[in-house]
């Protein structure tokens, strides 16, 4: 069975914990109403995806 020769520092495990954080991916902004977006998806707000408007909503002007 292998054994650590010794247990890591509450300073290195803290290190090495900092660079463990959460990134968001893939967030654009729309390119017809601004808002941010994950890419490749259709904007929720306006409904628009390449150019054109897939998704029609009724409140909308
Ligand atoms: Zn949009």
């Amino acid at each position: 069975m292998v054994v650590p020769q010794r247990r890591t520092s509450k300073t290195a495990k803290r290190l090495r914990r900092t660079h463990f954080k959460l990134e968001v991916t893939g967030l654009v902004t729309c390119p017809h109403c601004g808002a941010m977006i994950r890419s490749h998806r259709v904007c929720p707000k306006c409904g628009y995806y390449a150019g054109k408007e897939v998704i029609h909503h009724e409140d909308k002007e």
